[in-house]
């Protein structure tokens, strides 16, 4: 895999809100430090999502367990990155003008990561009902 580095501006959500969501779905440990989701204006996102998606990087899958490049349609990716602080963590970017809310956008996404769908060590494990 190429590394790559990206750079956007967006709202970062905070660690007590991802924390208060996490607690509302699992009683699984929150992995403090490991998750940092931000909100971003919709052109900024779609650039994101084009120029990770050109570095081979999943970003996304559809309801069905199938890896999506993100479009016009998609409110939030989940990815695995490394951090400014050399930390290996899960990035979640919501579109600000998804059609779903924010928080629905979040537990979506963090479920993925409470299912272990999607895991540090960059394995995709979905597992659909
Ligand atoms: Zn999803």
């Amino acid at each position: 895999m190429v590394a790559a580095k990206f750079k956007f501006e967006g709202k970062k959500i905070s660690v007590r809100k991802l924390e208060k969501i996490w607690r509302s779905l699992t009683t699984k440990t929150f992995p403090n430090g490991k998750i940092r989701a931000f909100i971003l204006d919709n052109r900024e996102i779609e650039r994101i999502w084009r120029e990770m998606e050109g570095s081979g990087r999943i970003v996304a899958f559809d309801d069905d367990g199938n890896i999506i490049p993100p479009n016009e349609n998609t409110g939030a990716t989940i990815t695995i990155v490394t951090y400014p602080n050399g930390t290996t963590g899960w990035l979640i970017l919501i579109k600000k003008n998804s059609f779903c809310s924010i928080e629905e956008n979040l537990k979506h996404e963090l479920n993925h990561m409470i299912n272990g769908e999607i895991m540090l060590d960059r394995s995709i494990n979905l597992k659909r009902k």
